[in-house]
């Protein structure tokens, strides 16, 4: 069946709803996603029906959780086209997922002067926690600058890797300019000089096909809320034989052999790196939001949001004043920032709301990117399998009036 959004927006219930007495447009599935039917009812079924803790098997509801909470990694691996579940590890968010790395293999394998090499796109989750780690062990951060064409300066990349280089960790789409980073060229650089590569795949997981051995990555991490899946669940897959070597990050129940008073010996990978009590039924909506992305085709919605990116910049770009940031072509996804000439990126969400569209304004969590582009902050639209052409036609023509309406009491 061929892809049509304007089927898919009927998979999503708050998409009936109306904001400020507009129907609503949702365009901010970057920050977050909205949830499916699907996805909704696997959760109320779970708690209905099977809610236990996991891993006590000593009566049946427990049984049944375990089983649904272990089909749920089963699945997600399968999603990253992972070798094996068992170095698949749930996590709260993207950001838990690299203070994991940061803390398990950060802490213990790098020494004074070893150096992480980052590009300026990095969301702040993929540079906090190595700010982190370089204070406290000396670590140094290369980081990457974009090109002219506003893409990564791959000879710049090359030239920061160097021997004393442990880690590469990038983004796979950029959260603000919407951009496909090209990983297997970079996990290709990386591995030449001997560092790892660690793949921020927040904002690509929900957008096209992940495949964790085609791209060369040595570890990636996802966050449930933006492929559909409820929030407080994530993702990181590391590969067998490196996460086998970790420490644990977090000390807890769950994680452990076996605890004496003064000492523990730790469990097996993955369960090693799950302190306490997972998110469960969250791990049970991601199957659910996993299994509606591949039935509708990761391929099809990367093909949408492309097609869809061009026709908002194009049209953007024909208001008056209005300036579209970040590369165009063929690896440019469904993110699109851009500013109002003269009005502010606040100004402009909050009067885009009063049209019932919802965009975010900010900084994204990407100061530096910003400081690259010259400016402070952008409005961010964000699109997903539910966005419509019309969706886009609302956008621009509450952006045009947004600047009529600030224009005139300038
Ligand atoms: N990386 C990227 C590229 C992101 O867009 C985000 C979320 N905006 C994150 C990491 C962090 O995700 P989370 O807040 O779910 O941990």
């Amino acid at each position: 069946m061929a892809f049509d959004a304007s089927v898919r927006r009927l998979d999503f219930p708050i998409l009936e709803r109306r904001v400020h007495d507009a129907p609503l447009v949702y365009l901010d599935s970057a920050a977050s996603a909205q949830k499916p039917a699907r996805v909704l009812a696997a959760v109320d079924t779970f708690y209905r029906q099977h809610y236990a803790n996991v891993h006590r098997g000593a009566h049946t509801l427990s049984d049944e959780a375990t089983s649904h909470y272990e089909a749920a990694r089963a699945r997600t691996a399968r999603f990253l086209n992972a070798p094996s579940e068992r170095s698949l590890v749930f996590v709260r968010n993207a950001t838990e997922g690299i203070n994991l790395v940061a803390h398990a293999w950060g802490r213990t394998a790098l020494r004074e002067g070893d150096e992480i090499v980052l590009t300026v796109a990095e969301h702040h989750a993929n540079l906090v926690p190595w700010h982190l780690l370089a204070a406290e062990r000396g670590v140094v951060i290369r980081g990457v600058p974009l090109g002219r064409d506003q893409r990564v300066d791959m000879d710049a990349l090359a030239d920061a890797i160097g021997p004393r280089t442990r880690l590469v960790t990038t983004f796979h789409v950029s959260n603000v300019l919407g951009l496909l980073n090209p990983i297997a060229d970079i996990a290709a650089l990386a591995h030449a000089a001997g560092a790892l590569l660690l793949v921020d795949g927040a904002q690509a997981a929900p957008h096209l096909p992940v495949d964790v051995q085609a791209l060369g990555a040595d570890m990636y991490v996802f966050s449930g809320h933006k492929v559909g899946a409820p929030s407080g669940i994530g993702a990181l897959w590391v590969r067998e034989d490196l996460l086998r070597t970790w420490p644990p990050f977090l000390g807890g129940g769950e994680m452990i052999r076996s605890v004496e008073l003064e000492r523990s010996t730790y469990a097996d990978i993955p369960m090693r790196f799950e302190a306490g009590t997972p998110a469960i039924a969250e791990a049970v909506g991601l199957h659910a939001a996993l299994d509606y992305l591949d039935e509708v085709g990761l391929a099809a919605i990367w093909d949408h949001d492309r097609a869809l990116a061009r026709y908002a910049i194009e049209r953007l770009r024909a208001v008056e004043g209005v300036r579209v940031y970040g590369p165009e072509g063929d690896d440019r996804g469904g993110i699109v920032p851009f500013n109002v000439e003269g009005v502010h990126p606040h100004d402009v969400a909050s009067a885009l709301d009063t049209f019932g569209v919802a965009v975010r304004a900010g900084h994204h969590c990407a100061q530096p990117l910003m400081r690259a582009l010259g400016v402070q902050s952008t409005v961010r639209a964000s699109f997903w399998l539910h966005t419509t052409r019309d969706d886009v036609d609302r956008l621009v023509e509450a952006v045009a009036e947004a600047r009529a309406f600030f224009g005139a009491v300038a």
